[in-house]
């Protein structure tokens, strides 16, 4: 039996409907939205603002437990940056194993889902045993993933991650042995995720390269060869032009800027995401736009490790896609992560409003474009099929508690505004994915056990 919802308050692609009644049918699908029942009709009511459920499009769900851990300096490390991070990251990357990874991911999946996002894109590198020795199962670390995105009820595209050499012409490091396939071996881990897409309806599979400093350009192009013939829509991503020094590397050894090397070899499209584009030119910024590909940007941590920002007001006047991840998971947080790409670029400008225009229509409210823009992004980047709140979409609803202090006295015209710019209490009461309910009230049925296993995984491997 399909479920009729009145929403107090319902996003819709224009504006919102009030009250908004939605029907979700058996597969958990919007089967209708309208402004009435019809006669007979009964409706199940939601008070509150009911947005769509974001996509989050860069996980690395393990460093979770990494957060709050590398924020003090040394003798040795006393100008730190992402290079030095990446030190201690993969100091981290040593002491995991398949239970920790899974007890990790659940409670980053768990605190993202608390937050409103409703599927992840999870960026996979973690894939053999310490010393680089695969797992009896080579897909046991995929399968870590896939089980904690299950436990805990979001969506999940997970991209293995292609990673052969430590850097440009460099071989890998200790760490990074457990990162390491070489092309055929990585196209046969796509294609067992993608068998595991039968029991798990909410999976996707995409791919990913890690960068253009751990896999060459004849490398790249087998792969994209490789995925392509599996699935042609294949959603694909790569980290790019994160920091100056790759920039400088990539160029210096391919001869152009990294996303331009992309534009030029691998014709950029809808598919593509490319992970923090941080430092682009002006040819690289138009080009990226024009091709219909998304920008992954990742504020919280590319502050957190100091990368540079992200030359937001420029690409959003040239129409570019984009969307938020919360990568490092130093936030898990959408409202955090929004609120630090428009004050971030508020403190540079020394002005208001920055990302809203005049031609975002009425009112241009900075909460609605970034929100709308980081939804429209993020489905792009994950293939979920959820985005919005239309018929055939996945029904992925999330709650906003419109008694909570933040949204006190809002109405729908300012309601994402106050919970993105407003304060910093976050109001996610309900959340809904595929038609089933995650969270109600607040409340995760699997919160303390999941609380408990990280709990008990990080003493073990922190001591
Ligand atoms: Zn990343």
């Amino acid at each position: 039996m399909p479920t009729i919802f009145e929403v107090e308050h319902l996003h819709q692609p224009d504006g919102w409907l009030s009250p908004g009644y939605l029907e979700v049918d058996d597969r958990g699908v919007i089967a209708r939205v309208s402004d009435q029942l019809t006669e007979g009709e009964k409706a199940q009511r939601l008070a509150g603002f009911g947005v769509p459920g974001l996509s989050n499009l860069h996980s690395h769900a393990f460093q979770r437990g990494l957060a709050g851990r590398t924020e003090h300096v040394t003798g040795e490390r006393a100008e730190d940056n992402l290079w030095t991070w990446r030190e201690q990251m993969y100091r981290f990357v040593d002491r995991l194993t398949p239970e920790v990874y899974e007890a990790i991911a659940s409670l980053a999946y768990l605190e993202m889902l608390e937050f409103g996002f409703t599927a992840v894109c999870e960026f996979h590198y973690v894939h053999h045993q310490r010393g680089g020795d695969s797992y009896d199962n080579p897909a046991e670390m995929s399968d870590r993933l896939i089980a904690a995105a299950d436990r805990t009820g979001v969506g999940l595209t997970l991209l293995p991650v292609l990673y052969v050499h430590g850097g440009i012409g460099k071989p890998p490091g200790e760490a990074q042995r457990r990162f390491v396939h070489g092309v055929e071996e990585y196209v046969a881990l796509l294609d067992t995720a993608r068998g595991r897409r039968d029991a798990c309806a909410k999976l996707q599979v995409g791919a990913a390269l890690h960068s253009l400093r751990a896999v060459a350009p004849d490398e790249a192009h087998a792969t994209l060869a490789g995925v392509t013939a599996i699935d042609p829509t294949a959603r694909l991503h790569i980290h790019v032009s994160e920091t100056t020094r790759e920039v400088t590397e990539v160029e210096a050894a391919l001869g152009a800027r990294p996303v331009q090397w992309l534009l030029d070899n691998t014709g950029l499209d809808d598919r593509w995401c490319l992970v923090h584009a941080t430092h682009l030119d002006a040819t690289e910024l138009a080009g990226t736009a024009a091709s219909g590909a998304v920008a992954g940007l990742c504020p919280v941590t590319e502050a957190n490790l100091g990368d540079g920002f992200f030359p937001l007001p420029e690409y959003h006047e040239a129409n570019g896609r984009w969307g938020i991840g919360t990568d490092s998971q130093c936030s898990t947080s959408i409202a955090a992560e929004l609120r630090m790409l428009e004050y971030g670029k508020r403190l540079e400008l020394e002005r208001r409003n920055v990302i809203a225009r005049p031609a975002d229509g009425p009112g241009a409210h900075s909460g609605r474009v970034l929100f709308d823009s980081a939804l429209a992004g993020g489905e792009q980047a994950s293939g979920q099929g959820g985005g919005a709140l239309v018929p055939g979409r996945r029904a992925d609803l999330v709650m906003l508690d419109g008694e909570r202090n933040v949204l006190l006295g809002h109405g729908p015209q300012t309601a994402l505004d106050a919970w993105i710019l407003g304060g910093t209490q976050n109001p996610v009461r309900d959340v809904m994915v595929a038609g089933k309910w995650i969270i109600r009230d607040g409340r995760h049925p699997k919160k303390a056990a999941i609380r408990a296993a990280y709990r008990d995984c990080i003493a073990r491997i922190t001591q």
